[in-house]
């Protein structure tokens, strides 16, 4: 089931979000100044109240690493099903015109209700946190001499959002690729991805979906990124809007970005050997307060700021995201070569 989401309502929306009192933390820098921390705690949405009392981690109460063992079908499509160059995934470089789609889903246990004024606010942060992450990566991928244009404005665009309504649990995200498959499968049918590409004069694209999760939620926003055939070429940063109660902020937007380009977390040991980051590194970058995003997203404080991004694209992600064909860092650890290597 899609619908695309009704321009009027999302007019209606961005000019209620823009002038109301209620939801100017977004917007209002001054609010983050004042350490209103409680700005940031996630308010009762659409979904079901009660469903998660009896699971405070916000997993299914099955083990939830025994839910899918059966793999993804990452073959289930040929390369010619794909509107775009495969190769790298959906997202391959960071440069030109990428088009950002979002994808707003319903899915077992999470649903959006945009007559929800709640709902309606918590779709305008994702918009917010979008813009303020597009911008980030487009201004710093120009230090680096690169020219990326993240085409994800939705009200100029409608296009580029949609509701999807899916048969699977967010909840699963960790546990096998049952999920993928699912999403992989929504997108290939419910979006005109070719159509979209031709429209913005883009040849790479960026899937964000975004679940309204209850404030039990426990599970952090990721990134099922393509990565050496490992799985589907749709790109999909998963975003979880509400997360040990606090809302999802434009740092962590970037950060699950930037994993489409092929960059590695810097906070936790690669344990699929991709990188090669271990936990003598974490444990360095930590110790030295290395304020990379993917390593950090706030601005050191441990609080997000919800106005502005402060960490950096460092030396090893920039080459993990083949902005730059070395990293010092990546020499003196030993880490494995960047995908970029060898392309183009
Ligand atoms: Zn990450």
């Amino acid at each position: 089931m899609k619908r695309k989401l009704p321009a009027i309502a999302l007019l209606l929306c961005m000019s209620l979000c823009l002038y109301a009192c209620d939801d100017e933390e977004y917007y209002d820098a001054s609010s983050c100044e004042e350490g209103s921390y409680e700005d940031d705690f996630c308010e009762e949405g659409s979904y079901e109240d009660g469903s998660y009392e009896d699971d405070p981690y916000g997993y299914p109460s099955d083990d939830p690493y025994s839910y899918y063992s059966d793999g993804g079908n990452y073959e289930a499509f040929d390369a010619k099903d794909y509107p775009f160059d495969t190769s790298l995934g959906s997202a391959k470089e960071l440069d030109g015109k990428i088009a950002v789609i979002s994808m707003f889903v319903n899915d077992q246990t999470t649903s959006w209700d945009f007559d929800n004024e709640t709902d309606q606010s918590l779709s305008e942060l994702a918009f917010n946190n979008l813009k303020i992450a597009s911008e980030y990566l487009e201004d710093t991928c120009k230090e680096y001499g690169r020219d990326v244009d993240l085409i994800y404005d939705w009200y100029e665009i409608p296009e580029l959002a949609y509701e999807l309504t899916v048969d699977t649990d967010y909840r699963t995200v960790d546990s096998g690729n049952q999920i993928d498959d699912v999403m992989s499968q929504s997108i290939q049918s419910e979006i005109p991805t070719e159509s979209i590409l031709e429209k913005v004069g883009a040849s790479q694209v960026i899937y964000m979906a975004y679940f309204n999760t209850p404030v039990t939620n426990m599970i952090t926003s990721c990134t099922h990124s393509y990565y050496k055939g490992k799985s589907y070429p749709y790109e999909i940063c998963y975003m979880f809007m509400c997360c040990d109660n606090v809302k999802e902020a434009p740092a962590p937007f970037a950060h699950e970005m930037l994993h489409t380009f092929g960059a590695p977390d810097l906070y936790t040991v690669d344990e699929d050997g991709d990188w090669g980051i271990n936990q003598e590194y974490v444990d360095y970058a930590e110790k030295t307060g290395l304020n990379d995003i993917m390593r950090i997203c706030d601005p050191g404080n441990g609080v997000y700021d919800y106005n502005k991004i402060h960490n950096e694209i460092t030396d090893i992600t920039a080459y993990y995201v083949g902005l730059t064909d070395h990293s010092d860092t990546v020499d003196e650890w030993g880490f494995l070569p960047s995908e970029h290597v060898g392309q183009n």
